[in-house]
């Protein structure tokens, strides 16, 4: 090993700056740790980034974040980001839809709030108004016990717990839906999330957690951050930096150093050694077993839980700044999921192929600040969901004009909805699975880490502690999960364990 420099003056090191790592590193350094955080990229944030083409600014990766107005929530982030002093260098908007379905025949549009999407669903389908409030009863039950668990409430029998969690454990949605919803309309608008942080058609999803993030979602709805993703990670950044933390960009982890069964420190690409008991890994857990560390030092067993579930699923898209506001197209949704047809399962397959795919979202960011782009201008942003396993086998002339010919057929699609769009387009951007791989390293450019089947579920996923003593994770693949707020709680999590162990007085943050 070639060491040109060896630094030993950090409690401890974060490798990546995506919002796991971010989070982490904020609350090491508010609770006095030294800590230094290195990234790859020349800009912090990971998925959470944005770009710029001609006069517009457009967000990489942010539609919006479950409702911040979520007191009783189970694992309620508020608090948490409020201690940490996030909450005074940003600002929420609540958007008042939950999404709008459109299919060639029919249209609705969800509104926050339990009692308005069940009554908005039953005044357009009363045939299947058991079916309806069956299912959602369910949804909520389910939703009201781990919340109730999380919160250690006293009133919780074991007979509830078995009752409306532990028996679904190991089904799908699919398996609980299908039963009692015969109506493919109301199937395929009830699951329209799927494909929004899940990633999974009912076929495959994991009852559990398709319960717990929808129920919230009905419930509260979404929030926007003002001013795009990158205000939330510099945020972070400035929080680090004020709070005494020291960020190196363009700085890769070349290794994560052992000595026996425990962590040593980070060797980085311009062979500086960098020395520290306690590391956590931002880089999904792929990289971080076979290239940092190496098989021969990670357990079996934890290479049995890596292969006991699948990598999820990824996007492609197309952003488009518009000469145009969005009004003049006639788009009046934040979020419409545009779907070909009902059959959500057909829809999920077509992901792994490089055919037309048969749904897109499509987000106007105007929608929820006006003055996201230049006077006069919109933003939109079409997403499908896509594999990148068909991307991988292209040569690179043929993979831009797979990638062109796809956007082409997604901006068609979209004129159904906004006539005129393709002659407004001023700047165009196109992004594929590779896109995103390319940038955050996560395999098969998912933005979600492990799918979200039943193996998948959060408390399956992989905890905070890494497979050496002394590493933790925080990212998409590690519980709670995926999602700007899921990660940012998994910095929490791996940044806890640490603090807890350090023997030098902290002033520790819930
Ligand atoms: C197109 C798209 C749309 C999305 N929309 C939403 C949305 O609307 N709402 C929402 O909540 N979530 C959304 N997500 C999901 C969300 O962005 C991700 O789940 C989350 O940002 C992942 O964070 P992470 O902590 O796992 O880190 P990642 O974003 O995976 O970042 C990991 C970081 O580690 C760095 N790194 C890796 N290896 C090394 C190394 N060896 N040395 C140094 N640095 C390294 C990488 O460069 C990267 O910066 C979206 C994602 C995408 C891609």
């Amino acid at each position: 090993m070639e060491v040109s420099i060896i630094v030993d003056r950090y409690d401890a090191i974060v490798i990546g700056a995506g919002l796991g790592g971010l989070s982490s590193a904020a609350l090491l350094a508010k609770n006095g740790l030294s800590v230094l955080l290195i990234e790859k990229n020349e800009l912090p944030g990971g998925c959470a980034t944005g770009f710029i083409r001609g006069r517009f600014e457009f967000d990489a990766s942010l539609h919006s974040i479950p409702s911040m107005d979520m007191m009783g929530k189970p694992d309620n982030p508020y608090p948490y980001f409020e201690e940490l002093g996030l909450t005074k260098k940003l600002e929420f908007k609540k958007l008042p839809n939950v999404y709008q379905s459109v299919f060639p025949d029919f249209e609705i549009t969800l509104p926050v709030g339990r009692e308005n999407i069940e009554g908005a669903l039953l005044d357009n389908f009363p045939k299947e108004s058991e079916g309806i409030t069956k299912i959602f009863d369910r949804i909520f039950a389910t939703y009201e016990t781990i919340k109730k668990f999380r919160k250690k409430d006293p009133s919780l029998t074991q007979e509830e717990l078995q009752k409306n969690v532990f028996g679904y454990m190991g089904k799908t949605w699919g398996e609980i839906l299908y039963p009692e919803v015969k109506d493919p309309r109301v199937r395929a608008i009830i699951s329209q999330l799927w494909v929004y942080g899940f990633g999974l058609p009912p076929k495959k999803m994991d009852y559990l957690t398709f319960a717990l993030g929808s129920a919230h979602i009905y419930q509260f709805g979404w929030n926007q951050i003002k001013g795009k993703a990158p205000t939330l990670v510099n945020a972070f950044v400035e929080l680090i930096t004020e709070y005494g933390g020291e960020i190196r960009l363009q700085c890769e982890a070349k290794k994560i150093l052992t000595e026996g069964d425990k962590v040593k420190g980070v060797l980085t690409k311009n062979d500086e050694l960098v020395k520290s008991d306690f590391v956590i890994s931002n880089s999904n857990p792929i990289t971080m077993t076979l290239d940092l560390i190496g098989a021969d030092k990670i357990p079996e067993s934890y290479f049995s839980k890596l292969r006991s579930n699948e990598v999820g699923i990824s996007l492609m898209g197309v952003h488009m700044g518009l000469d145009v506001p969005h009004s003049k197209l006639g788009i009046d949704e934040f979020e419409i999921f545009q779907n070909d047809h009902y059959d959500t399962d057909k829809i999920y397959d077509k992901a792994f192929t490089l055919e037309e795919p048969e749904m897109q979202f499509i987000t106007t960011y105007n929608l929820a600040y006006s003055n996201y782009s230049p006077p006069g201008t919109s933003v939109i942003v079409l997403s499908a969901p896509s594999y990148a396993d068909p991307w991988y086998t292209l040569p690179p002339h043929k993979y831009v004009e797979a990638k062109n010919r796809l956007a082409d057929k997604l901006i068609t699609k979209a004129e159904k909805i906004a006539p005129g769009l393709r002659e407004h387009i001023e700047v165009v951007e196109v992004y594929t699975p590779l896109t995103i791989m390319r940038h955050t390293g996560n395999h098969g450019g998912t933005y979600g880490g492990f799918s979200y089947s039943p193996a998948g579920s959060s408390p399956l996923r992989l905890p905070p502690e890494g497979p050496i003593k002394g590493l933790y994770i925080a990212n998409a693949w590690g519980q709670p999960g995926c999602g700007y707020i899921n990660c940012m709680l998994s910095g929490r999590n791996a940044a806890k364990r640490i603090i807890a162990k350090m023997d030098k007085p902290i002033n520790y943050v819930k």
